[in-house]
């Protein structure tokens, strides 16, 4: 690939390891010409299934729309990072290990909120508040209550 400094083409691969409990590989390039350092990551495309929204449309899984909703629910809570990026990989070989070409818009919250359960119990009630808005309040006080501990 080019280096991002001078866009040269030659590069070589310096380091070379895998990341992200293997799903990823992580290299340390360096540039022929200019000698820069840089880092990229390489992981497997794979289809993701198609989401069902609730009014019936479909739309494509949305990694960067997953991201965002993950930083906001976890925004200034003690989760690092690496965490959130551990956290989609997880989400995401889940929903394709269901092995459907759609899902439906609850499955992929529910997912959500048993992750961020167990990554950040704030962040699950922020998730879950937005998430679940006004359809079932009762459940979701009793989820509230629960985290009392
Ligand atoms: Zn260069």
């Amino acid at each position: 690939m080019f280096c991002p400094f001078c866009s040269e083409q030659e590069t070589k691969v310096i380091d070379s390891r895998l990341v992200s409990q293997g799903h990823q590989v992580r290299r340390r390039r360096e540039c022929m010409v200019c000698h820069e350092r840089f880092t990229t990551f390489e992981s497997a495309e794979l289809v993701m299934p198609r989401v069902i929204k609730r009014d019936g449309s479909r739309e494509p899984f949305n990694e960067d729309k997953l991201r965002a909703g993950l930083q906001r629910a976890l925004e200034k809570r003690p989760v690092s990072t690496e965490k959130i990026e551990q956290c989609i990989l997880q989400l995401k070989s889940t929903l394709r290990a269901t092995g459907e070409r759609e899902v439906g818009s609850e499955l992929l919250g529910n997912l959500i909120m048993s992750a961020l359960k167990e990554l950040d119990k704030v962040a699950y009630v922020r998730f879950a508040s937005v998430y679940r808005s006004f359809e079932d309040i009762k459940e979701f006080g009793e989820e509230i209550a629960k985290l009392g501990d």
